[in-house]
């Protein structure tokens, strides 16, 4: 008999924790997942999942237009929002079903409670109940963070937009990341006036220069506007319901919806972690070792409450490799190297390894190969939309060393060539390799 209620008590049913307990369960584990919403986390919930259906149902604006060079007679359509809406959220709620049925089916508890940490093996439930475990995943996820400044609570985050009750006329985003970019683009798409607001000069930090660029390039031509260097200094809600937004340095701009999309911070917030002395970084992540252990040896984490890479498939490696390591006697950690993300923008932008500034930094002599092209698609179209794609090499061995485009479909091309990169071939290689003919990503063997 165990001294434990369960050998894993796992806090957070997201994509981390939820491969985490049923993985620990499947080698045999008595596992326990407290989840205070709703099984799938963010990127099922109000994430990764319903955003890249609004994504495709945005998409459709385009495609309607250019069918008609395509020869079809396509009557003037309108765009009916609580139809859409209400499909992605069903979908969602699919998912969350079968989310909680792989657990179930892996014999793990689910307890719909928020849980806390009471000590290294204790975990206290908000109905007062306290449960103790040999090990603690903290699998919590991040948050949305909103900035401090006058009327910030007027403003929505990307948890609520999915469930807008009317598509709003103007929207003003803050911010100039992934959610920012994301939701101009899908907005945009509807109809909607969009202003995307940042706090510097930039737009996707850490995506290569030339290619958001090229995005920022594409989506002022398609009518998003853009500030820069305007911080936020104060929301005004107006008798009519619409907001009016004050920066410093330029003028107010006026939307009916305001989304901030400034950053997630991991969600350690009363978690009771000093209960078990689990150390945080200067960002409020819980510091962890290779293994995904914290700095109290019965208590690890995974996923975006540690803050290494906030993306769901890394989240869901380090829950396996957790798995793994403490119930499988099968130690091995994550590889973090060659990470493939992508933007899920208007057109998409996808990348992988190193930009061409990181490459020149860190290996000096580099080469670097592009191709500048209209699709196909777009030509015939009338689409004045260019995609670029961008191959980054070691001068001196040919290795491919980073791989960066945008275009249609550039997150599908970009899986299958991050293959090749993580796997260290040659720009040669990609040389040798004949040409699939007539495509957007024959480019990639075609660079020069
Ligand atoms: P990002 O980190 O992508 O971008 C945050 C933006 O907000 C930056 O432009 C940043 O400005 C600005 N910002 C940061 N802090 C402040 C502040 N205090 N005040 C004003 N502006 C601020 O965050 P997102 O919210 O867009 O997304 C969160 C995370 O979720 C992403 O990092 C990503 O890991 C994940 N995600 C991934 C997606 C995907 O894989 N396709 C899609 C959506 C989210 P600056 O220019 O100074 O950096």
């Amino acid at each position: 008999m165990s001294d434990y209620d369960y050998d894993l008590f796992v806090i957070g049913a997201g994509s981390g924790g939820v491969r985490a307990a049923r993985v620990s369960a499947a080698h045999g584990a008595k596992v326990a997942v407290a989840e205070e919403y709703r099984v799938g986390g963010t990127c099922v919930i109000r994430g990764c999942v319903p955003k890249k259906l609004l994504v495709y149902g945005a998409h459709f604006a385009e495609d309607l237009q250019d069918a008609r060079r395509f020869g079809w007679d396509v009557p003037d359509c309108t765009f009916n929002w609580p139809v859409l809406r209400d499909n992605v959220l069903a979908d969602v709620d699919r998912l969350n079903g079968l989310y909680t049925q792989t657990l179930d089916n892996h014999g793990v508890e689910i307890i719909h409670e928020r849980a806390t940490i009471a000590g290294p093996h204790e975990v206290r439930l908000a109905s007062g109940r306290t449960l103790t475990a040999k090990y603690i995943l903290v699998a919590v996820g991040a948050w949305p963070m909103v900035p401090d400044c006058e009327g910030a609570e007027y403003g929505i985050t990307s948890n609520e937009v999915f469930h807008l009750e009317t598509m709003p006329r103007r929207v003003v985003i803050a911010g100039g990341g992934y959610i920012a970019n994301e939701f101009a683009g899908i907005f945009h798409e509807f109809g909607a006036h969009v202003t995307i607001v940042n706090r510097s000069d930039t737009i996707l930090r850490g995506y290569d220069e030339q290619i958001r660029d090229r995005l920022l390039q594409i989506s002022m031509m398609k009518g998003i506007d853009f500030r820069f260097n305007a911080p936020f200094e104060k929301v005004v809600k107006k008798d009519d319901g619409s907001l009016t937004v004050h920066m410093k340095g330029c003028d107010p701009i006026d939307c009916d919806v305001l989304l901030f999309a400034t950053g997630r911070k991991p969600k350690t917030e009363g978690l009771g972690l000093e209960n078990a002395a689990v150390e945080l970084d200067g960002q409020g992540a819980i510091k962890v070792d290779d293994y995904s252990q914290s700095t109290c040896p019965s208590i690890y984490a995974v996923g975006d409450v540690t803050n290494r890479v906030q993306l769901t498939p890394v989240a869901i490696r380090e829950g396996q490799a957790f798995a793994d390591t403490v119930f499988d006697n099968n130690p091995h950690t994550v590889d973090y190297n060659c990470i493939p993300s992508a933007v899920f923008s208007h057109p998409p932008m996808a990348g992988v390894g190193m930009t061409e500034a990181e490459a020149r930094n860190t290996l000096g002599s580099i080469k670097v190969y592009t191709s500048d092209f209209r699709a196909m698609k777009n030509v015939l179209a009338g689409r004045n939309e260019r995609g670029l794609y961008k191959m980054i090499c070691n001068a001196e061995t040919g290795k491919v060393v980073g791989l960066h485009m945008i275009g249609p479909d550039a997150p599908e091309i970009l899986q299958a060539a991050a293959i090749a990169v993580k796997a260290g071939l040659t720009k040669q290689a990609f040389d040798d390799t004949v040409a699939l003919h007539p495509s957007m990503a024959e480019e990639l063997v075609l660079m020069r």
